[in-house]
């Protein structure tokens, strides 16, 4: 039996992120994640690329992760555009008249999470232990016990990060709200002849839903969504085949496309867990909060739950609290639930309205883009909002 004062189950982004600034609280942290060393600290190309707030960059420069991630993987957006059916009227945001020269950054998935494998295995008060998986959770008086595959930790704090389908808060019995939107996400990088001119275009076809996302290295990462079957399709088909069947698919406005990554293909299921706090436990990460990634949240908002976690321990020490202690942890549940309810909410209504192709959802998107694009208090708002830039470096 080993004693830690926080046990993070689960070391993706949202939980070694955690691990991190609970450890600059001055505690110390062990991190048990089920994959093997490894892929846990060498993470291969997911498919995923993040749009990260300024907010969120800022986070990750506090916590030493960003100086790991390579100047040349950092690819930044300086304009967004969402169109809908083949009508030439698309919704902009851009930076005009804010002072900085991008609206976010776009960087691999797999990036982040070695950046930050990287900086807690560097930290004295992080234990990392790779290929443990958890069996249960018991709380005896002020202490957790984790009951793991190779033994046991008792704790102050248990903190479950172990994704959207987190058996963790199965384990503590916390239900979860979970929307299927019927719908699975295609994602790959295509090198190409049209430049991107770092723009990113949301398009809403009728029939598919297309996100481009510019790269760096004259490249984009495309975002197909589809009724399932037609993705396993196309995760599988002949290179050639796919090549031409995509630049079909974008009305051929990149030139010639060629697949330059593998594929990768996620199910379209969102999920807000009914609780984020017990006695001695708390929920961060898509374990918390489980976003569809149309409105591209899902990591900004993990790194916001464990900022305010770690915000909420940390008062709670200067009070002689333990890190475990409900009042402390009911705090930070209130702070991520009004960070993240409004959001989550939102994302869901415009995932259905704009994925959905009877013929009302179709006159409706076009006429709240329409609308959208000429309420200038609006666009400011989505614009403040995708850049996040409180606080930012
Ligand atoms: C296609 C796509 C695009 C996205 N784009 C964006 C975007 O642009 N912007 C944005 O902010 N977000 C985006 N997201 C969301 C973002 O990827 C997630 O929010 C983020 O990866 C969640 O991190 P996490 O650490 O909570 O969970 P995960 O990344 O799922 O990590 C969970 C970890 O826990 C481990 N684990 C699982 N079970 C156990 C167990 N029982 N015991 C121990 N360890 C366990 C797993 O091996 C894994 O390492 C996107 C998601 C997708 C699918």
């Amino acid at each position: 039996m080993t004693y830690h004062d926080v046990t993070i189950l689960g070391g993706g982004p949202a939980g070694l992120a955690a691990a991190l600034s609970l450890e600059a609280q001055g505690l110390s942290v062990a991190v048990l994640e089920r994959a093997p060393q490894g892929p846990w600290a060498e993470p291969a190309f997911d498919g995923r690329e993040i749009a990260m707030t300024h907010h969120s960059v800022s986070i990750l420069k506090s916590l030493g992760a960003w100086e790991h991630i390579p100047q040349v993987a950092i690819s930044p957006l300086r304009e967004a555009r969402i169109e809908t059916g083949r009508s030439n009227h698309p919704l902009t945001f851009d930076t005009q008249g804010r002072g900085v020269d991008a609206l976010g950054y776009l960087v691999s998935n797999h990036c982040i999470r070695r950046s930050l494998y990287l900086a807690a295995s560097r930290r004295p008060g992080i234990s990392l232990l790779a290929g443990t998986s958890t069996r249960h959770l018991r709380r005896i008086g002020d202490e957790m016990t984790v009951v793991h595959d190779r033994g046991e930790i008792t704790c102050r704090l248990a903190v479950g990060a172990d994704g959207r389908f987190s058996q963790i808060r199965r384990l503590q019995r916390i239900g979860a709200v979970m929307h299927d939107f019927r719908r699975a996400m295609l994602v790959c990088r295509m090198a190409h002849d049209v430049p991107h001119h770092h723009v990113a275009t949301q398009w809403f076809d009728d029939g598919q839903t297309v996100a481009l996302l510019p790269v760096n290295g004259g490249a984009s990462s495309i975002v197909l969504t589809l009724p399932v079957e037609q993705i396993e399709r196309l995760r599988t088909l002949d290179r050639d085949a796919f090549n031409a069947e995509i630049m079909e698919r974008v009305g051929r406005r990149l030139g010639n496309m060629r697949l330059v990554s593998t594929r990768h293909a996620y199910p379209l299921k969102a999920v807000y867990a009914h609780r984020f706090a017990a006695p001695g436990f708390a929920l961060v990460g898509d374990a918390a909060v489980g976003m569809h990634p149309i409105t591209a949240h899902g990591f900004n908002l993990g790194l916001k739950g464990q900022e305010s976690l770690a915000e909420e321990v940390g008062a709670g020490l200067a009070r002689g609290e333990s890190p475990g202690s409900l009042s402390v942890l009911r705090r930070f549940e209130r702070r991520h639930r009004l960070a993240t309810m409004p959001l989550f909410a939102a994302t869901n209504g415009i995932a259905t309205l704009y994925t959905r192709d009877e013929p009302a959802f179709r006159v409706l998107r076009r006429a709240g883009l329409r609308v959208a694009d000429a309420v200038a208090p609006f666009k400011s708002m989505v614009t403040g909002l995708l850049m996040d830039r409180q606080r930012a470096a």
